[in-house]
């Protein structure tokens, strides 16, 4: 049996009990039914970027997307619609966007993981989310047994959330469809830091080939760029979410906690503030599970990690961040067959 650490960018996680690779949209919906008429579990993977597997493993099908096809259709007025499908990694389907003059997915350069995944995390970074890209997710609904398509109102898409993630296991996605602009002109940089790398204003825009630079140049500087010889990448990103509380939760933290008024009156408070401020500092370590020492809301494996100590460093994390500040950080990355409980 294959163990699923070679499957995730944590190198964690024990065998799989059957592992399937789907490759095209057939073999997705074929090997997708023939695990759910025989009543065994299925987890999907794509590139197995946002996944801290335990090591038991999984007792189930693993079915491992690597279905890639990009479809374009360019229109002087509209832009370009795309569509893409799951498999395909996220990072070089921004760079062919940029390279072909479609402005929109600059920040989101150097995300790893698969377009099929990005809907639903609502990946995000440097100020911008997927969901203002797209048009349309294209799914298999086990449910209902049949292909069900949801427009963008549809999708249910919120910070780090979507139907799909609410209700994760449901729907696999099949195909993603996008709508960007043409020209070389970026969206807005909203992102102080990157603003500062580019050397615009805050609101200015940039060329789009000169944020994807900038935008890799500071992933890179973080550890934020899936880069085998540096163990401050071998993580699943960012392991907590930014909270949101409301404003009398917020008001209840220190005046010089960061944060941010949501449209709906709530607030997200820094996750990253609340661990270093808890006293997790980056480069903490326990038991071959370090805090990267690049970026404090990416728990990494130094090497030697198991998937329980990743947990355990996690486990960690969130109790010191509630005894500090009350506060319950809530885990953005997936966790197959294990609990922080
Ligand atoms: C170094 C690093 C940096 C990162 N930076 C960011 C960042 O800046 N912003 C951000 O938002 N995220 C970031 N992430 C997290 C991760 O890259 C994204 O969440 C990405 O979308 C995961 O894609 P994946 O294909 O690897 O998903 P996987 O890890 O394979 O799967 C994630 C979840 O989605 C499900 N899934 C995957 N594919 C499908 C499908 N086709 N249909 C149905 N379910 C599916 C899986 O079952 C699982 O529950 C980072 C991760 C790493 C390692």
């Amino acid at each position: 049996m294959t163990d699923l650490s070679a499957f995730t960018s944590l190198r964690v996680g024990g065998p799989a009990k059957e592992i399937v690779n789907a490759s095209n949209e057939a073999e997705i919906i074929a090997a997708v039914k023939a695990a759910d008429e025989a009543g065994k579990p299925i987890l999907i993977l794509g590139g197995g970027t946002n996944v801290l597997v335990s090591d038991a493993g999984f007792d189930g099908v693993v079915i491992h997307i690597s279905s890639a096809h990009v479809e374009a259709e360019v229109d002087a007025c509209s832009g370009a619609t795309l569509t893409i499908g799951a498999g395909q990694p996220w990072d070089e389907f921004v760079a062919i966007t940029i390279a072909r003059g479609y402005a929109g997915l600059e920040t989101l350069s150097g995300i790893p993981g698969t377009v099929g995944a990005a809907p639903i995390q609502n990946i995000g970074a440097y100020g911008h989310e997927v969901s203002e890209f797209i048009t349309r997710v294209r799914t298999y609904d086990r449910a209902e047994r049949r292909i069900k398509t949801f427009a963008n109102e549809e999708c249910e898409f919120s910070y780090r959330s979507s139907r799909f993630k609410n209700e994760l296991g449901r729907y696999v996605i099949l195909d993603v469809g996008f709508q960007l602009r043409r020209g070389e002109v970026s969206r807005p940089i909203i992102y102080a830091e990157l603003a500062e790398a580019l050397g615009v204003n805050l609101g200015e825009k940039a060329s789009i080939f000169a944020t994807r630079e900038a935008t890799l140049r500071l992933r890179a500087g973080k550890g934020m760029l899936l880069d085998g010889g540096d163990h401050d990448s071998w993580s699943a990103g960012s392991f907590f979410k930014n909270p949101i509380l409301t404003p009398e939760q917020a008001a209840e933290l220190p005046q010089n906690a960061p944060r941010w008024l949501q449209e709906d009156g709530l607030i997200k408070v820094s996750a990253a503030w609340l661990m270093e401020n808890a006293g997790l500092h980056k480069g903490h370590e326990r038991d071959g599970a370090r805090i990267s020492t690049k970026h404090v809301l990416a728990l990494t494996n130094m090497g030697g990690a198991s998937a329980a100590d990743i947990a355990a460093l996690a486990k960690e994390a969130r109790d010191k961040v509630l005894e500090v500040f009350g506060v319950k950080l809530v885990a953005e990355v997936n966790l197959i067959g294990l609990t922080l409980d």
